[in-house]
C-alpha cells in the first residue's frame, strides 16, 4: 500500500495501520513507489526521502508492536535503463519485501491515452507483457511481480470476458521465469474495483500460474487511501484457495514464509 511518501498516496502510515487493525489484518507491508527517471517529473512516483521513509516505518512498527506486524517494502518501477540503479537502491536499504512493477512501456504510461494511439486491445496487452518479460530477464532484485495485467485498469477498450486469455504465450514465459528464479506473483485486489471486476491477475490465470509450478503469491490491496486498506482481502484468500493454493506468502528480509490459508 501507498502513503504520502508516494506522490499519489493519500494517507499517513499511522492511518493505514489503524485501519489495518480495525479490519482484522495481522500483517501489512508499506510499498511506496520508486520509479526512476520518469519522463514527466510532475507525476514522478518517487520517495523523496528514503531514510525518512524507512524510519517512519520503524516508528509505526514500534508503536503497533503486538497488534500488527509491519513490513518495510517498496514497489520498484522498472525501465530498461534504470535496472542497475533500481538494484543498487534495493540492496542499500533493509527491505523485507520488494514488488517489481512496470508502469511504463518505452516511456509510455498505460494510464494515459498516448499508449493506446497505435495499439489495439491485443497489442496493448502483449506489448505490456513483453516489456515485463524483457525487464525481468535482466533484473533479479525483487520478491514478487506486481499487478501482472495492470494495463487492463486504464484501457479505453471495453472489457469482455475472456480478455484475460490475451497474450498468454508471453505470460507463460513470465510465469516460467518467476518459478525458475524463485520469485512470486502479487494477487492485487485493486483491479476488482475497476470495470472488469477482476483482480490482477484474473483467478483463472492465478490457477494457471499454480499449474506451472507457482507457489509464491502475496496479497496486495494496492491501497492509496484509507478506504482501500485490506480491500477484498477475504475474497483474495478465496481466489487463492480456488486456484489450488494452500498457502499465502509473506516476506521478511526478502525471504518468503508460507502461511496456511
Ligand atoms: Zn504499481
Amino acid at each position: 500500500m501507498h502513503t504520502f511518501f508516494s506522490p499519489d498516496g493519500k494517507m499517513t502510515m499511522e492511518e493505514a495501520c489503524k485501519k489495518a487493525v480495525s479490519v482484522g489484518l495481522k500483517e501489512i507491508a508499506f510499498t511506496d513507489h520508486m520509479d526512476m527517471d520518469l519522463p514527466d517529473n510532475k507525476n514522478a512516483f518517487q520517495i523523496k526521502d528514503m531514510d525518512q521513509y524507512i524510519q517512519s516505518i520503524a516508528s509505526v512498527r514500534e508503536k503497533y508492536k503486538g497488534k500488527l506486524s509491519i513490513k518495510t517494502g517498496i514497489e520498484i518501477g522498472l525501465q530498461d535503463w534504470t535496472l542497475k540503479d533500481a538494484a543498487l537502491l534495493v540492496r542499500k536499504y533493509p527491505f523485507d519485501f520488494v514488488i517489481a512493477s512496470v508502469h511504463l512501456v518505452d516511456g509510455l504510461d498505460p494510464a494515459r491515452s498516448e499508449y493506446y494511439e497505435n495499439r489495439d486491445k491485443i497489442k496493448s496487452y502483449t506489448d505490456y507483457y513483453q516489456k515485463i518479460y524483457d525487464l525481468l530477464r535482466q533484473y533479479d532484485d525483487y520478491c514478487v511481480l506486481g499487478h501482472l495485467d495492470y494495463v487492463r485498469r486504464y484501457m479505453p477498450y471495453p472489457y469482455t470476458p475472456g480478455d484475460h486469455k490475451i497474450g498468454m504465450e508471453i505470460v507463460e514465459s513470465i510465469f516460467k521465469l518467476l518459478v525458475e528464479r524463485g520469485k512470486g506473483l502479487e494477487l492485487n485486489t485493486a483491479g476488482y474495483k475497476h470495470s472488469s471486476k477482476q483482480p490482477h491477475p484474473h483467478p483463472d490465470i492465478l490457477k494457471w500460474y499454480r499449474d506451472l509450478g507457482g507457489e509464491i503469491v502475496t496479497i496486495g490491496s494496492d491501497a492509496h487511501t484509507v478506504k482501500y486498506v485490506g480491500y477484498e482481502n477475504k475474497r483474495a484468500l478465496e481466489w487463492l484457495k480456488q486456484a489450488g493454493f494452500e498457502y499465502v506468502t509473506i516476506f521478511t528480509d526478502r525471504q518468503p514464509k508460507f502461511v496456511k490459508i
